[in-house]
């Protein structure tokens, strides 16, 4: 049996599975978390059994020790025969997954102005379990990578030229493994081939996203440069007036980073309810009469609902609206929210479908006629394990 280890290194954690493409089934998974603090720790989930270890030291390399000693007491360590990792930010130099070696890591390196807080962690982990397990060979998966096909029209900025070629300013996209983990799996439940289908995929997790897929290839994407343009987010704004930063900065007399920092952390849903970040709190005080957080709910609706009208423009025509991500796989309420004001498009939801699908179940929510709106669970580690293996056949 051979496995592929897929890491996602955050600044302060490492999540990792371990699965088996034969079956497609995830032999394990885990998070080290607090990397930085007193006691970092490790948690391990193998068939439905959680085991917690406390790890031996601070930071990413004891992190991925701890991860390698996992492996070895589970007798697993052997069968790992390739590494997938994800990376924010590839700018244009990624166009698909890559193997890594000093070339590469470098280059990564060269992206890190433009996603300072993702792509220095990522590269701390890719650099810790290239010495923790040495001789395997290890993939970069880009989140950026999907949406290179976006065509000039879409990913440029109306700002001046330099901007874009002298500093890389132009919207990159992000949550491209989830993408194009949906819309394929949309296709084969709609037993389309890939190339021939037109999908707007919309990723509803913490962070949120839309894209237009043509062919299995983006064509436009509602993130941007970082991933704060867009839809509405748990704790990030999505789009705004870019005269705001001034006007705060004026006004308010913040600096650039406080803003930033503001639209990040304390905006999107949270910002809007003072009460969660978090849609199923949302739903509850919502359904209770809390005011913040029934308009919390519908400004999150309205944008998502304009984004997959907007989505059409580049598609020219619609084979399926995906719902995926937390939210889309198990919010009733927002998806049938989205599909009421949708309802001139042509969509007709079936309530009954959309009861049933939540909690991992899949399949279309929208009634005959209409056009099909589909709930898609999306598994962004079996998608990277797949290109990890792609690369190295
Ligand atoms: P993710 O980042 O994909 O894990 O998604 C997290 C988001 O999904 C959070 O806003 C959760 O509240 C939301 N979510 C998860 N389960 C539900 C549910 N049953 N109903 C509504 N929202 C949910």
């Amino acid at each position: 049996m051979s496995l592929t280890l897929v890491l996602n290194c955050g600044s302060s954690s490492i999540k990792f599975a371990v699965l088996n493409l034969q079956d497609k089934h995830k032999a394990l998974s885990g998070l080290a978390e607090r990397l930085f603090e007193a006691q970092p720790r490790l948690t391990v989930n193998q068939s439905g059994h959680t085991e917690e270890l406390e790890l031996s030291g601070q930071g990413h390399r004891v992190a991925m020790g701890g991860i390698l000693q996992i492996l070895n007491k589970l007798g697993l360590r052997e069968q790992v025969a390739q590494i997938g990792h994800r990376v924010v930010h590839g700018g244009e130099r990624f166009q698909q997954p890559t193997r890594i070696d000093e070339e590469v890591l470098a280059q990564i390196e060269a992206c890190v102005p433009l996603a300072p807080l993702h792509n220095p962690a990522n590269l701390l982990g890719i650099r810790a379990a290239l010495e923790a397990f040495p001789g395997l060979p290890q993939v970069a998966v880009f989140d950026t990578s999907f949406h290179q096909s976006m065509p000039p029209r879409a990913y440029r900025y109306a700002v001046p030229e330099n901007w874009y070629t002298q500093h890389g300013v132009r919207r990159y996209g992000f949550h491209g493994t989830s993408h194009a983990y949906v819309t394929q799996e949309a296709a084969q439940m709609l037993d389309l081939p890939l190339q021939n289908t037109c999908f707007v995929s919309a990723h509803l997790g913490n962070g949120c996203s839309i894209a237009a897929v043509k062919g299995g290839r983006s064509l436009d994407t509602s993130m941007g440069l970082t991933p704060l343009e867009g839809l509405v987010m748990g704790t990030r704004s999505g789009d705004l007036d870019p005269g705001i930063h001034a006007f705060l900065a004026e006004n308010l007399n913040l600096s650039l980073s406080e803003v930033t920092d503001l639209l990040n952390k304390k905006s999107g849903l949270l910002g809007l309810s003072s009460l969660s970040n978090d849609m199923r709190e949302l739903e509850q005080a919502a359904a209770g009469g809390h005011p913040g957080a029934q308009l919390a709910i519908e400004v999150f609706c309205y944008r998502l609902a304009k984004y997959v009208a907007a989505m059409y423009v580049p598609l020219g025509r619609l084979d399926a609206l995906i719902f995926t991500g937390g939210i889309g796989e198990n919010s009733t309420l927002v998806r049938a929210k989205t599909l009421g004001y949708l309802t001139w498009l042509g969509f007709a939801l079936d309530a009954d479908l959309n009861r049933v699908m939540i909690r991992g179940n899949s399949g279309l929510i929208t009634q005959p006629g209409s056009p099909p709106a589909l709930v898609v669970r999306t598994n962004e580690e079996l998608m990277i394990a797949l290109e990890v293996q792609e690369v190295l056949s």
